[in-house]
């Protein structure tokens, strides 16, 4: 029992130090360690195949929607970075350097990819000559470095990886569809298999991408009530396309600009994962992205056919579910501890009073409840168990999300929602950058997104009074 206990001991609880509990499920749960140069991570199996999961669910959607994976070089040419005013401005402060190779001080210093935009761009202008060579849909998965000050793993880290989609259209309307269904894509993706519901919008200018005509995003809460933007999706028109003379000749022989979009969802995600799904006995994976769906543990396993009995309940099931066993020598209670850290959907117990009984015990790690099931029924019941898990992740987030949604006025109502009910504020604004930045400096709540589904809450700006032109959802942000 003292050994059980010491185990669970190693997390902070979520409502002492929410920032620690993190820290300390993200060891415990064996997601990552820290890397040698500060800020970077080193994707531990267990972290990296919850990854592989969510990158193999979003591949799969990328390649549905007619794009093609292709892999673009990792340094960029300084010049090549500088053609685009907005976007070196944007990405220059993060930028690393290469200025050597062995021994030898490079004619051109090379970035290393903070995102490849000019690469693409550079591409484009030599490969698009007419309106047959379109559209472009491409991505790629791949790492991106940003020399960030603070860093924490997964959140925010100067190395990361990531897909970063780059297409190019004939017209404007065919890219802003483009940025739709992309962005659809993503909300998909975040809720029907992380289990996170998001609210859609258009970011203001002053969030919007560095070169970018404008940017959608898909925002999520955290359990501390902060907001976490989980993917984005950019329309840039035609301003890469003048910059980098990007032209095609259309059906009537005429030159024009062709009109680009980019989109990217990277590790950040799994932040929101554990930050929406966590609690203090540690990680909670949602069902469909989960590598081990369920864990058998045999209790009293040296007794005679129980560990027979469980390998046999394995192979059973290992058609239907993603199912592994620990048949090591650990005590059970340990097990179960591991069990709930890992954030396993379902553990089996089965034991020698079970196997007498033809059954095994269900426990769901989103619960904590047991349910006693029949060996012959097991096949039906244990993937409506995931399914249900699965659905009630997405309510408990959805509830949490409204309960921390607070409809704001002025101020003074948006200071008081801050110290009382901190999560999402709902409130009408002007549409002037003053207001947002006095926002941001007075509070750190920064503008979310405009909402596609927008309500009127107000006539007026609840900063400054003017008249309201349309809802914002503000937080404080990762
Ligand atoms: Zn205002």
């Amino acid at each position: 029992m003292s050994k059980n206990k010491q185990f669970v001991e190693k997390i902070t609880a979520m409502e002492d130090d929410f920032a620690q509990w993190y820290t300390d499920v993200v060891k415990q749960a064996e997601l990552v360690d820290y890397g040698l140069v500060r800020g970077t991570m080193i994707m531990k199996p267990y972290g990296f195949a919850i990854w592989e999961n969510v990158r193999d669910a979003l591949d799969r959607k990328i390649k549905e929607t007619g794009h093609s994976n292709v892999a673009f070089p990792l340094f960029i040419p300084e010049s090549l970075l500088e053609k685009e005013k907005d976007h070196v401005e944007g990405f220059a402060p993060e930028v690393a350097w290469v200025t050597h190779g062995g021994d030898e001080e490079l004619a051109e210093r090379l970035a290393i990819r903070p995102t490849s935009e000019v690469l693409f761009c550079d591409y484009y202008s030599k490969n698009i000559h007419s309106y047959r060579d379109l559209p472009k849909l491409y991505n790629q998965w791949a790492n991106v470095v940003r020399w960030e000050k603070t860093t924490r793993p997964f959140l925010r880290s100067s190395e990361f990886h990531w897909q970063e989609g780059h297409t190019a259209h004939a017209t404007d309307e065919e890219a802003a569809k483009e940025t739709d269904q992309m962005l659809n894509v993503y909300a998909d993706l975040a809720e029907n298999y992380l289990a996170i519901p998001v609210i859609k919008g258009r970011k203001t200018e002053m969030e919007k991408f560095a070169g970018a005509k404008y940017t959608i995003t898909i925002e999520c809460m955290m359990h501390d009530g902060k907001a976490l933007q989980a993917g984005t999706s950019h329309h840039f028109g035609s301003g890469f396309a003048e910059a980098f003379d990007i032209t095609y000749l259309d059906k009537d022989g005429k030159s024009q600009f062709v009109h680009q979009t980019s989109w990217g969802l990277s590790t950040r995600i799994m932040g929101a994962l554990i930050m929406v799904h966590g609690d203090n006995r540690g990680l909670v994976v949602p069902p469909r992205i989960a590598p081990t769906q369920a864990m058998i543990i045999p209790i009293a396993q040296h007794k005679e056919g129980v560990l027979d009995k469980a390998y046999d309940l394995r192979d059973k099931l290992a058609d239907i579910v993603r199912i592994d066993i620990d048949a090591s020598d650990k005590m059970p209670g340990w097990k179960f501890n591991e069990c709930e850290m890992k954030g396993y959907p379902v553990r089996i117990e089965i034991g020698p009073k079970d196997i007498e009984k033809n059954q095994v015990v269900l426990v769901r790690r989103d619960t904590n409840e047991k349910e006693f099931v029949s060996i012959d029924e097991l096949e039906v019941r244990l993937p409506a168990l995931l399914e249900e898990i699965q659905q009630n992740l997405f309510d408990k987030a959805l509830a949490h999300r409204n309960e921390k949604t607070t409809v704001v006025k002025s101020m003074d109502e948006l200071e008081k929602a801050l110290k009382e009910n901190p999560g999402f504020l709902k409130a009408m604004w002007c549409g002037d950058e003053a207001c947002e930045e006095k926002i941001k400096e007075e509070t750190q709540v920064t503008s979310r997104c405009i909402p596609f589904e927008q309500e009127k809450l107000a006539d007026t700006c609840f900063c400054c009074g003017k008249k309201a032109k349309e809802m914002v959802y503000w937080a404080r942000a990762y």
